[in-house]
């Protein structure tokens, strides 16, 4: 909270403003980024504002500025967070997180990066060659994963199209050992199809020039029903590669990675008639190219994408030929598959690189872990679709986990504390993750009833069964309940108020999605592939037609279970909040679009979060610690104290250094005001 600029910068952070208010909060943070500041403090979390610009604050000279530093002695930073979690971790042996937020474009991507980037520079001094090599693995996997889940989006020139969660793995030295990738819910529609000046994910860009066989290349451009748009990347690619040979990926994985790259993109250019009976393909040069490229017989590839098999009711099995409709679904859900499966590999396969290998904690010491999350924010689009109503939900999960760590859990000390504490409203969003995902009441559990019904349930169907269940919920309304609202259609939209906002989904396709139905053939046909790389990723197609589970999960479920998992583990980690804020539309360094930053400020709860944090205490420590700590600045303390108690031994340090109205004594720990009164009491120490 130090003041270490001066104020024509405005103040570095929220906490210091003369009145919480949205409007004084508004002008500071334009003041910062029209002056260059993009980073500001509420307490220890921070706000940053996209510059849109390279700023030069993330060189050598600002590490070594940052190293070892406490919050308040340099100005609002990405590192002063990174180095407050990496310190946790190495002196308390802490496990600590860093969530990213915000929405799609405000730079969360960007400042993971940046995080990962300081916490290399500042490990491993020695240069041990086994730790460089863990470093450099874990940065490259950067490169390779936006090549794989990035795309240009309307909102974002390189938007992740995924969420990602990385642990990094410390020794008890504090130097990385290793890591592990979690991935979120790929938006696999794009491989198919994309919005209008949308372009799909970066990696089929660069096909051509790891394929140079032709049969892709038109005018040395990728030709593809699959992309709207046809430019290469070829820098990237170059980068691309060099980062997957760093990372160990062999000649031939590579190979099955960009021959199955190209065949998504034949897939593309596959397409059907019918003459009324039967349905047949036409293009069938490309069925040749797809079964080289898969090591396959292009007999099968053609089967599978004409006829599907299916198990009797009295066990028999038959094969069944598609209508062209069904061809075309499965072709495109065949294409978002194998791209999906690709992603996970190559998941799957840095974090086999990057698992820490016989690590014993007896010999080696406590395993400790910073995590750090960069997935979607809050969406809002003119057509919301169930990717929307997942990331969505995710988002009220990670906003409660945010309410939890922060303003609950901090009134809740304060009153076990029986420190005086005035209460502070704020939105609890329990009642929203409750409409989500509620057994048996909530829309995934509706929707999930709906995709297993036998027969013809249509999303139409579905939302009447949501209209019905979900008739008196205040956070759910549709044209149906509120008939007078003309901004939504009887059959196809729903409505629900997040805490961030009110969102219109289109129920249309939710279904669909939700099954995620891929015909068993498909999967069979990439099992039996001759690419050993290829097959791998299939397990499942060893399955034979009767015995394949017939309910397996749905997508919604699926996500749900990974969000909760991941909501468990990083709530037993001490959390840092990077918050981060889109300034305009335009990708603009100089535009502060007041209405669209003050919005973001309202639903990432800034104000609550600067209210609490003025109420309160910086630090809270057991008298005991601050004992062990302190004792040695204190004549009555050191070597042992002779009071009836800790907690007034504590008093005595502190009223020896003159900050006794910064504090409060709790029951069992003593809190005190500003990080000032602690610096005080570390520079005392640092000197004997
Ligand atoms: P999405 O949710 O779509 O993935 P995001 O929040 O991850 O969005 P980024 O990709 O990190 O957004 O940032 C978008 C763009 O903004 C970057 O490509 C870069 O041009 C610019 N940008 C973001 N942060 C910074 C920064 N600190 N310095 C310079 N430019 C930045
Ligand atoms: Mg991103």
């Amino acid at each position: 909270m130090a003041e270490l600029e001066g104020l024509e910068f405005g103040k570095s952070d929220f906490v210091l403003l003369d009145e919480v208010t949205m409007e004084q909060f508004m002008e500071n943070l334009k003041l910062r980024f029209e002056k260059g500041r993009i980073y500001t403090y509420i307490g220890e979390v921070v706000v940053s504002v996209n510059p849109y610009r390279q700023m030069d604050i993330y060189g050598k000279d600002t590490v070594d500025a940052y190293r070892g530093r406490e919050l308040y002695e340099n100005p609002p930073h990405l590192y002063a967070v990174s180095d407050a979690a990496y310190k946790a971790m190495k002196r308390r042996a802490k496990d600590t997180c860093i969530v990213i937020s915000g929405e799609s474009g405000a730079g969360k991507t960007e400042a993971s990066k940046y995080i990962m980037q300081y916490i290399a520079a500042i490990t491993n001094p020695g240069q041990r060659a086994e730790v460089e090599s863990v470093k450099n693995v874990l940065l490259k996997s950067n490169c390779v994963l936006e090549a794989f889940g990035n795309a240009k989006t309307n909102r974002n020139d390189n938007s992740s199209r995924f969420g990602k969660y990385m642990d990094i793995n410390f020794n008890f030295n504090g130097e990385p050992t290793g890591g592990h990738i979690n991935n979120y819910l790929l938006e696999k529609s794009r491989v198919v199809q994309q919005q209008d000046g949308e372009r799909n994910f970066h990696s089929f860009y660069q096909v051509n020039f790891y394929l140079s066989r032709g049969f892709l290349a038109e005018n040395n451009n990728p030709n593809s029903f699959f992309l709207k748009t046809s430019n290469n990347d070829r820098s990237s690619h170059k980068a691309v590669m060099s980062a997957l040979g760093v990372i160990g990926f062999s000649n031939e994985e590579i190979n099955s990675i960009y021959q199955i790259l190209a065949s998504i993109l034949l897939l593309g250019n596959v397409q059907f008639e019918t003459d009324g009976e039967s349905v047949q393909i036409l293009g069938l040069e490309a069925i040749d190219h797809i079964a080289e490229l898969t090591a396959t017989e292009a007999d099968s590839v053609i089967k599978s994408l004409l006829f599907r098999t299916v198990a009797t009711g009295g066990g028999e099995v038959i094969e069944k030929g598609h209508t062209e409709q069904d061809a075309c679904f499965g072709r495109d859900a065949f294409a978002k598959a194998l791209y999906e499966r690709l992603f996970c590999w190559i998941v799957n396969r840095i974090n086999s690189v990057i698992e820490v290998k016989d690590y014993n904690p007896v010999l080696h010491g406590k395993n400790t872990v910073i995590g750090v999350l960069d997935i979607y924010g809050f969406e809002i689009f003119e057509n919301n679709s169930f990717e929307q109503f997942c990331i969505n939900y995710c988002n009220e999960k990670l906003q409660q986990l945010f309410i939890e760590l922060i303003l609950r859990q901090e009134q809740g000390e304060y009153q076990r504390e029986g420190i005086t504490w005035q209460h502070i409203d704020y939105f609890n969003n329990q009642i929203i993750v409750d409409l989500v995902e509620q057994p048996h009441k909530g829309i995934i559990s509706i929707l999930d009833e709906a995709c297993l019904t036998v027969g013809k349930v249509t999303d139409t169907v579905c939302l009447e069964s949501m209209d019905t269940k979900l008739a008196q919920h205040p956070h759910y309304t549709s044209r149906k309940l509120s008939p007078t609202d003309k901004t939504m259609d009887f059959q196809k939209h729903f409505r629900i108020r997040h805490y961030a906002g009110d969102v219109t989904y289109s129920v249309e396709g939710f279904l669909d999605k939700n099954k995620d139905l891929l015909f068993q053939d498909f999967k069979r046909l990439m099992y039996n592939s001759a690419d050993p790389v290829l097959k791998e990723m299939w397990p499942d197609g060893q399955l034979s037609i009767t015995e394949v589970t017939k309910r397996p999960l749905t997508a919604a479920t699926l996500f749900k279970n990974s969000i909760v998992a991941l909501v468990d583990k990083l709530g037993c980690k001490e959390p840092y909040y990077v918050r981060c804020i889109k300034p305009n539309e335009m990708k603009s360094p100089v535009l502060f679009d007041d209405a669209r930053c003050q919005h973001q400020v309202a639903y990432l709860g800034l104000m609550e979060n600067v209210m609490v944090r003025r109420a309160g205490f910086a630090y809270r420590q057991h008298y005991a610690r601050v004992l062990q700590r302190y004792k040695m600045t204190c004549e009555y303390t050191w070597p042992n104290h002779l009071m009836a108690s800790d907690r007034e031994a504590v008093e005595a340090i502190v009223t020896q250094h003159g900050f006794q109205d910064d504090v409060a004594y709790g029951h069992t720990k003593l809190f005190v005001r500003t990080p000032r009164s602690l610096y005080t009491l570390e520079q005392e120490r640092a000197a004997l």
